[in-house]
């Protein structure tokens, strides 16, 4: 049975209609660019997605700091993504950018602070 979905690679959206066999793509049509039938495969066969979410910290002027993946992840694998998030604390201050944890969770991506965080001034 035909898939449809909406191509989300530029502002045109177009309707895409994918022809699967099975777990694979035979045919994409109603796409106006090769791009769209790049993201028609990708988006069926192994659909990905940046993880944005916040991790815990502790000692500093934030309680949680929001990071997000340096790459897109594989969609099928956040859930155990999530459970690696639970498992980090952040204690030593951070900067917008910074690389909180290397090769997160074997992904082959880092896992990037969005918000800085220092340790709150004492007066
Ligand atoms: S197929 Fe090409 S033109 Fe159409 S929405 Fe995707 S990127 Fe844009």
């Amino acid at each position: 049975m035909n898939k449809l979905m909406t191509c989300i690679e530029c502002p045109k959206g177009c309707r895409l209609t994918l022809e699967p066999d099975g777990s694979h793509v035979l045919r994409v049509s109603g796409h106006k660019c090769p791009k769209g039938e790049l993201y028609a495969k990708q988006e069926f066969e192994n659909p990905l997605r940046i993880l944005t979410t916040s991790v815990l910290a502790e000692g500093l002027t934030l309680k949680m700091i929001p990071v997000k993946t340096s790459q897109p992840i594989p969609k099928a694998k956040l859930l155990e993504a999530m459970e690696q998030i639970r498992r980090i604390k952040v204690q030593c201050p951070v900067n917008l950018g910074e690389v909180i944890q290397a090769n997160f969770g074997n992904f082959g991506v880092d896992l990037v602070a969005t918000r800085s965080a220092q340790k709150p001034k004492v007066s």
